[in-house]
């Protein structure tokens, strides 16, 4: 699979997370995340991977989540 904004080949990876990662349509900063979609759940004993994508030349990174 490629880049959808460069077209150079995509890395499989994945994300590391042990904090919940969220969707908010809202540019603004907020203290709670209330509003927000969360798309990556909070890990309380290991890390969560969720598996993505990675482009080397643009930095775009894509990940499914659910
Ligand atoms: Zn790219």
């Amino acid at each position: 699979m490629s880049c959808p904004e460069c077209n150079q080949p995509l890395k499989n990876g994945y994300i590391v997370s042990s904090r919940r990662i969220s969707w908010s349509e809202s540019g603004e900063s907020a203290w709670a995340e209330d509003g927000s979609e969360v798309l990556i759940k909070d890990a309380w004993f290991k890390l969560k991977k969720t598996p993505a994508l990675k482009c080397e030349a643009c930095h775009l990174v894509m990940f499914k989540h659910k």
